[in-house]
């Protein structure tokens, strides 16, 4: 048997026939949309997931069995049903094309195979198995794990995907504010830790997970930035810089920040300050603490006929300070989900102030403090003594308050 001979098929904007609408047509279709080709799908019926693309006009689906001349305008067809004389069918008219036909039913019969696939940014890598798909997928899992361990800049792309906010003017470096994610080490997301193994510099943030840094390639200069010295404006200054000096010189920074680098992480002023400097940034979004410490307590920030809201706040200025720029009268009169980040120092006050617009205190609340950790810590309590409840356990940041009736909805297991 002749070997196959690979090619990269551009189909951006080129018809692609599908026929069938079952399993195997709803696992090729997203690639095939991926590659912006102009999916015709022939079909009688069609799964759920294909219904919806067609709804969202993704793709052009003709309800009914294939016709040769579905394939007029098509540079590829994929045979995705079982009916082997329906198939031949569609074969037989795709070899008068001279149209590639890929056969998920018969691989002999195919013109075209398609190989087993991982991604990793700019760069794919497809794997043939000699006929063999589990062979494939196999050789193609190994692949796929050894580019994850990989160490090094092999597969940077000069143009990230993701948030480009500007482009590059001259400098060679470039900075990433990632999302480390609440605490747990797998929770960061796969581009994050993509990004976070290129990295020539790393910039981290007490919260963020130690296991991450652990994991760096030797080389890497990590710079701690909870221990820069001066007073928090001065530190932001200082951060700032260091992100702009390294990247100026050409390096690829990873500013990594617990959580999300938008809810409470000035990731928006450290952007502002890169691309002030023409220095091009992108944003990984991450797990936030506000949703992810919740869940992990076994509390829903939302919850079918409980919460139809939920209201992520700072309570790091008291409600009665000059600087305070929450209505807390406003979310005392709400009935969803209150999500307190940074509450502890002023969660007296707070509470107080929650009570006294009429918030009732029996209102379920709840602390978890070092979420997804193994020192995570769950404290219970009602929105009138979680405070004193709090001072009394000896809960101590980084917690999370959640105050609302999704508290107590699921069972705590
Ligand atoms: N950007 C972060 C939040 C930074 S503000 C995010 O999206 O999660 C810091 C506050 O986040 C802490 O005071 C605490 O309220 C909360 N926090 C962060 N990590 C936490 C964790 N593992 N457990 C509980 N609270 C956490």
């Amino acid at each position: 048997m002749s070997s196959p001979y690979p090619l990269g098929l551009r189909l951006a904007g080129r018809r692609v026939v599908v026929v069938g609408g079952g399993a195997v047509a709803t696992r090729r279709v997203p690639a095939l949309l991926d590659a912006g080709a102009d999916v015709l799908l022939v079909a009688p019926e069609i799964s759920p997931a294909l219904q919806a693309h067609a709804d969202a006009d993704r793709l052009h689906w003709i309800p009914r069995r294939f016709a040769p001349d579905d394939l007029d305008d098509a540079w590829l067809v994929h045979v995705a049903i079982d009916d082997p004389d329906a198939a031949a069918t569609v074969s037989a008219a795709a070899a008068q094309r001279r149209i590639f036909c890929v056969r998920a039913d018969d691989r002999e019969a195919a013109t075209a195979w398609t190989p087993a696939v991982t991604r990793h940014g700019p760069v794919t890598v497809a794997v043939l198995g000699g006929g063999d798909p589990r062979r494939a997928m196999t050789v193609r899992d190994a692949v796929r794990t050894l580019l994850h361990e990989r160490k090094g800049p092999l597969l940077t792309d000069s143009v990230e995907q993701g948030t480009p906010v500007n482009t590059p003017t001259g400098s060679t470096g470039r900075v990433a504010l990632v999302g480390a994610g609440p605490g747990d080490p797998e929770l960061i997301t796969v581009r994050g830790w993509r990004l976070l193994t290129e990295a020539d510099v790393v910039v981290a943030d007490r919260l963020v997970p130690g296991l991450l840094l652990d994991e760096l390639r030797t080389g890497v200069e990590l710079v701690d930035a909870s221990k820069i010295p001066y007073g928090p404006a001065r530190t932001q200054e200082e951060i700032n810089r260091i992100l702009v000096d390294r990247a100026l010189a050409g390096a690829f920074v990873v500013r990594l920040k617990g959580g999300d680098p938008y809810v409470f992480g000035r990731g928006g002023e450290e952007l502002l300050a890169c691309a002030a400097a023409g220095v091009p940034v992108t944003v990984v979004p991450g797990v936030t603490s506000s949703i992810a410490a919740p869940a992990a307590a076994g509390i829903p920030v939302t919850h079918r006929a409980v919460a139809h809201e939920f209201t992520v706040v700072s309570g790091h200025v008291a409600p009665d300070s000059a600087a305070s720029l929450v209505r807390w009268d406003a979310l005392a009169a709400l009935r969803g989900t209150l999500v307190i980040l940074m509450g502890l120092k002023n969660l007296p006050a707070i509470t107080a102030t929650l009570l006294e617009h009429g918030r009732p205190a029996d209102t379920p609340a709840a602390v978890v403090q070092e979420a997804t950790t193994g020192a995570q810590r769950i404290l219970r309590s009602t929105l009138g003594e979680v405070a004193g409840d709090v001072a009394a356990a000896g809960v101590r940041p980084p917690a999370v308050v959640v105050v609302g009736d999704v508290v107590g909805v699921l069972p705590s297991l």
